[in-house]
């Protein structure tokens, strides 16, 4: 199988299984677990935070993070196609009382500052209170400009509000701008990021932020449920990941660059590529029957207008250079 539907299909490695079996472990919400304690350590070394916590899920540490930041009755400004307003179930709403304040992205996936500030509700008791700007990075594979960045973070602190990233795939936008996580993360207050995409791991992901709030943090995770025990079993797959599998994501770049170029010798028109996401039209009448020929040829891939091709750590030139010919065999047919 080749499986190019999202990097979050990757397996443990053999050396990251061994590294797992390997783990000292506790229990953490003791606060035991030295390979728990470890990972977070590392996380706040590599943002430049005080201090880490680590989830099973991005979604959950999405949900401690806005439920941290916000009270019943405020809201977070958020994308309207941002995972921690669309694709987590309303949980902020749901959980917290927290009203998101869904706003249109711009082309590179930044947020623009002039309606954010239209946005933001005056100090009046018809409103919800104005917290948090919510941002993702990478945004559907885009990689936000550190400027962009820099001006999100002084306008946030000249409107008093707290600014959260959403930073599932950060890694892939720290080697893209061939920088460190430091580098992004001092234009944010808190951050999450996945270690089950790209990086690689089973499970888990990481809320950074200063010290004060990751307290804070640890009693919603407990009380959502995300109090784990021997975690140091799965944190140790996070560490490995750290050490291992961060500067090679530039190789899931290039083969989604690659990849593109291909598809457009095909006559596939590229619809946008950057990262480890390839974007392609597929005309309307080729959908049904793309799907189809693929998944025959044990190729999976979200098939739509505009499908979605993510390439990661399980997936090989040579597997991109067979989906290529099955695509071209797919052309000449139909
Ligand atoms: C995957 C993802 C998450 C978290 O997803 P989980 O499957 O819950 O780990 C959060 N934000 C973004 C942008 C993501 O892509």
């Amino acid at each position: 199988m080749i499986d190019l539907r999202s990097d979050t299909v990757t397996r443990p490695s053999s050396a990251m299984l061994d590294a797992m079996m390997a783990a000292e472990t506790g229990d953490d919400v003791y606060r035991d677990d030295p390979t728990v304690n470890a990972l977070e350590a590392e996380a706040a070394r590599l943002s430049g935070k005080e201090a880490a916590l680590f989830f099973p899920t991005g979604t959950q540490a999405n949900l401690v993070a806005l439920l941290s930041h916000c009270q019943r009755g405020e809201e977070y400004i958020v994308g309207q196609q941002a995972h921690n307003y669309k694709y987590e179930a309303g949980g902020a709403a749901v959980l917290g009382s927290i009203q998101p304040q869904p706003i249109l992205a711009a082309e590179d996936g930044t947020l623009p500052l002039a309606d954010v500030a239209a946005a933001i509700k005056p100090d009046d008791i018809h409103f919800a209170r104005t917290r948090l700007l919510s941002l993702e990075n990478t945004h559907h594979g885009k990689v936000l400009p550190l400027a962009y960045l820099e001006q999100a973070w002084q306008f946030t602190r000249e409107h008093k509000l707290a600014l959260h990233i959403d930073g599932a795939r950060i890694f892939n936008a720290v080697v893209a701008q061939n920088t460190t996580l430091e580098k992004i993360a001092c234009y944010c207050d808190t951050l999450t990021i996945c270690l089950s995409k790209g990086l690689g791991t089973p499970v888990g992901s990481l809320l950074c932020g200063d010290a004060a709030y990751i307290e804070q943090a640890r009693r919603w995770r407990k009380m959502t449920g995300g109090g784990m025990r021997q975690a140091g079993i799965l944190a140790a797959a996070g560490l490995y990941a750290l050490q291992h599998n961060v500067a090679r994501l530039q190789d899931d770049h290039d083969n989604a660059a690659w990849l593109g170029e291909q598809l457009q010798a095909l006559g596939v028109t590229v619809v946008s590529q950057q990262t480890n996401m390839l974007f392609v039209q597929v005309p309307p009448q080729q959908v049904e029957g793309l799907k189809a020929w693929l998944k025959a040829r044990d190729v999976l891939i979200s098939v739509g207008p505009v499908t979605r091709i993510v390439t990661h750590l399980d997936v090989s030139r040579d597997d991109l250079a067979q989906l290529v010919s099955h695509w071209q065999a797919f052309l000449q047919q139909a």
